[in-house]
């Protein structure tokens, strides 16, 4: 598969040679880094997306899930034209802000919202606001949890097997070097579905707690599901000993039904945070809490700002989204099309006898393959990478691009793909199966 990738996408090769020189790795973040050389975007429409070769793919990657409502999606596309008539940036209020932050307070069991432009931006403020409100430093994350690029949360993003230490006890490993060991000591990291963990750090470290933030259902492990209990778990807990429970709904907040995962799972969250599909293909993002929470920010004693915070023209996509995605129609359109991927996938899996199984979740699913449902980082850790790159490039190469490069990414569906793009998907993937098999 993979020379018939090599021979269909030279032009992706030349550019990525043009661009070595002026950016590292040839890219313009790490992610979008692979060998042989990453596909390179000429232009994008609903389900369809172009490379510089002219190959064409149904896009199930749909930028690292950011986009349920489609490339260009007409709703969108036209809220931000007007805007762009009226000015792009002001630095000033307007009235699409409080607009949106009703539409975010409505869904979610929040009371007040600010904006950021990216998810490591609300992350960043919501953990400060934890910290800030508790009075405390120490904050706890999931081992491979994925939030974002500050200091913060680069702790234990994705330790390799001789770093990360005892099961009960992993090691906090920095991401690479300039994350502060100050910052490290400072981040406690748990294994997600072990709420016995979460329990020993609150007694080893009493009163010094935060918040603990975690993706409610880990997107960026495959997809792994909480155990039953876990979540209730965690909201007990941290009601207990003070801290505050952050859902980083960056990847669920949208897609898994209007209220996210606060509602898939009926659990408030005390914080949350939001980006990627909300922005319907705009870089959009928010981070929502109580009144009581936010009052911090309102009594001056946590900062928050930024030049680009409720940018017109991305507030303006940001609600073309709320009104024209994420609609009860656009949700049924997406389980429609989502329950045949999946009943599609499944059938094959079973009769190729592929290692694997299905998982999904709202607008995403994943082929993963594992004998057993991974219930963690390090479950997750084993999977067959090569397997996996048979299966991406394969795809890719009977035009579909089942979800981003990457094995702890999935796919998403949006409100633009068709029952017959869902018929190419399974048709590629019945085509590739035995191979997968072997
Ligand atoms: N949180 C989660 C759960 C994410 O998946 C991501 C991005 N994949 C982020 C935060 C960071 O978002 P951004 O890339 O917009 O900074």
């Amino acid at each position: 598969e993979l020379a018939s990738f090599e021979s269909r996408t030279p032009a992706s090769r030349a550019a990525l040679k043009k661009a070595e020189p002026r950016l590292p790795l040839g890219v313009a973040s790490n992610f979008r880094s692979y060998e042989p050389w990453p596909l390179f975007v000429k232009d994008a429409k609903g389900s369809h997306i172009h490379d510089l070769d002219g190959n064409e793919y149904i896009d199930f990657n749909l930028c690292f899930g950011a986009l349920m409502a489609g490339h260009c999606h007409p709703a969108v596309v036209a809220a931000v034209q007007e805007r762009l008539e009226v000015g792009t940036m002001y630095g000033m209020p307007h009235t699409l802000e409080y607009e949106l932050a009703e539409e975010i307070c409505t869904r979610f069991p929040l009371e007040q919202a600010r904006f950021g432009s990216s998810g490591t931006e609300v992350t960043m403020h919501a953990i400060r606001l934890a910290r800030g409100f508790t009075g405390r430093d120490k904050i706890i994350k999931m081992e491979g949890g994925y939030h974002g690029v500050h200091d913060s949360v680069m702790v234990s993003m994705k330790p390799s097997a001789e770093h990360y230490g005892d099961p009960d006890r992993p090691t906090q490993v920095p991401a690479g070097a300039g994350v502060p060991h100050d910052t490290v000591k400072n981040t406690l990291v748990a294994q997600f579905n072990d709420l016995d963990a979460i329990k020993r750090l609150f007694a080893e470290n009493p009163g010094q707690i935060a918040c603990i933030i975690l993706e409610p259902i880990m997107m960026n492990i495959g997809i792994c599901i909480p155990v039953a209990g876990y979540l209730e778990g965690l909201r007990e807990i941290c009601t207990k000993e003070g801290a505050l429970l952050i859902f980083d709904e960056v990847k669920t907040g949208a897609k898994l039904g209007r209220g996210g995962a606060c509602e898939y799972f009926n659990i408030k969250a005390d914080i949350v945070t939001l980006a990627k599909s909300i922005g319907g293909g705009f870089p959009l993002a928010a981070f929502a809490a109580k009144k009581e929470v936010m009052n911090m920010i309102a009594q001056h004693k946590v900062f928050h700002a930024g030049t680009y915070a409720t940018n017109p023209l991305v507030m303006a996509a940001g609600l073309a989204t709320f009104h024209h995605v994420l609609t009860p129609e656009g949700y049924a359109h997406i389980a429609k099309v989502g329950e045949a991927l999946v009943e599609g996938y499944k059938q094959i899996v079973k009769k190729n006898s592929i290692e694997g199984y299905i998982e999904s979740a709202g607008a995403n699913g994943a082929l993963l393959f594992y004998n057993k449902k991974i219930r963690n980082y390090r479950e997750w850790l084993t999977v067959d990478t090569d397997l996996w790159r048979l299966y991406w490039f394969g795809m890719v190469n009977r035009g579909v691009m089942p979800q981003p490069y990457w094995w702890d990414e999935q796919w998403t569906l949006s409100v633009a793909h068709s029952l017959a793009d869902i018929d190419r998907h399974l048709s590629a993937f019945e085509e590739l199966a035995p191979a997968i098999a072997q």
